[in-house]
């Protein structure tokens, strides 16, 4: 830390992304992303735009969000695109939190919930996942602060139903709540469509995980466009040319691929279903995911060791450091191909032990 390094960020602990190697070639498993490349449409457009690549991005991604309005069954006022959707998440608890107005959400959850809230000195508290991981809905219903969860959660892959996360926007009607839905197109139940019935509900979802752009940075808020509204007054005070060129046109290709999306999806929940049958076969506890991703523990090795092993042989997941979860880890839905090679791993692990 430089002396300068201003004292209100002194004690903030960075989030840490999951690793990135540059060195092995790893089975890459670890940050949830898409095992499909972009089709063809979505490069040829992003390359397009970058002999552009001198003039300043649209500040209101007009052709992007117009058509995300549509994809969405919104109007353009109540959508704002944004890099990533952790840019949507710090934009909403800069707008709708501080001192007064704390934030909750679930102990095991998205790490940069709190990162967020230390950022920008917003109190927060936690609220624990039931024995079984799973979120207790009545625990936020009526709780009179804002809240953000994550739906389907991570890193469990558990979700709330519709009618669940309805009753907490209704019980709490002045109080903004989040509904981070970065892995609802796995087979999880979107929420967009309360957005006109409740004034205090924002939507985030992402184009890294289901649309195969986790690189080219794109997410966006969904919400009453009184919520918008004050997501972009942050925008504009931050970073106006948010989304970049590329970006913009990328994704703006990549809605008009509806067949691939909805085929990667599909296979996405089958290979899932193909994992979560073998994983058990090998003797490993696995939580019912509606996410790309799986929760899973072995009966025969601690999670540390079995991480280790795995990322000696190659395969790279991830595994959290903390209370309840560190025998666990999560595993990213890849291609079958991919898996089949975790699969084999396993069963080496599983030999050279003796088990
Ligand atoms: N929410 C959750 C629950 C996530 O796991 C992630 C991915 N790390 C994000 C939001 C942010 O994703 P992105 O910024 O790539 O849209």
């Amino acid at each position: 830390m430089s002396k300068f390094f201003s004292a209100k960020y002194a004690a903030l602990t960075p989030y840490v992304p999951g690793e990135q190697p540059k060195d092995t070639q790893y089975v890459k498993l670890n940050t949830n992303e898409s095992p499909f490349a972009p089709p063809t449409s979505v490069v040829e457009a992003a390359k397009m735009e970058a002999g552009k690549l001198q003039l300043y991005s649209d500040p209101e991604v007009a052709a992007l969000t117009e058509k995300a309005a549509d994809v969405w069954g919104v109007k353009r006022s109540q959508i704002i695109m944004t890099n990533g959707s952790d840019e949507a998440l710090n934009f909403a608890f800069m707008a709708f939190c501080d001192e007064k107005h704390p934030i909750v959400f679930a102990d095991i959850t998205y790490g940069f919930y709190s990162v967020f809230a230390e950022l920008n000195n917003i109190p927060y508290h936690t609220i624990p996942l039931q024995e079984d991981f799973s979120i207790n809905y009545k625990d936020y219903v009526g709780i009179g602060k804002n809240i953000v969860i994550a739906n389907p959660n991570a890193p469990t892959g558990i979700a709330l139903s519709l009618s669940e996360i309805e009753e907490i926007v209704k019980s709490n009607p002045d109080n903004v709540v989040v509904i981070d839905e970065a892995y609802v197109d796995f087979g999880g139940e979107s929420c967009v469509p309360l957005i006109d019935k409740y004034d205090n509900l924002l939507v985030t979802q992402t184009f890294s995980k289901s649309r195969s752009l986790a690189g080219a940075r794109l997410g966006l808020a969904i919400g009453n466009e009184k919520l918008i509204a004050d997501l972009n007054t942050i925008k504009y005070s931050t970073n106006p040319y948010n989304v970049n060129r590329m970006t913009a046109a990328a994704g703006l290709a990549a809605l008009c691929e509806k067949e691939w999306f909805e085929s990667n999806c599909k296979e996405i929940q089958r290979v899932r279903a193909y994992t979560t049958e073998t994983l058990e076969f090998l003797g490993f506890d696995v939580i019912e995911s509606k996410a790309n991703f799986v929760f899973a523990r072995s009966g025969w090795m601690k999670g540390e060791d079995v991480y280790q092993r795995l990322k000696k042989k190659g395969v790279l997941v991830r595994r959290f450091n903390a209370k309840r979860i560190g025998d666990y880890l999560r595993i990213t839905i890849g291609t079958q191909e991919q898996m089949d090679i975790l699969f084999d791993k396993i069963r080496e692990i599983i030999r050279e032990e003796g088990l």
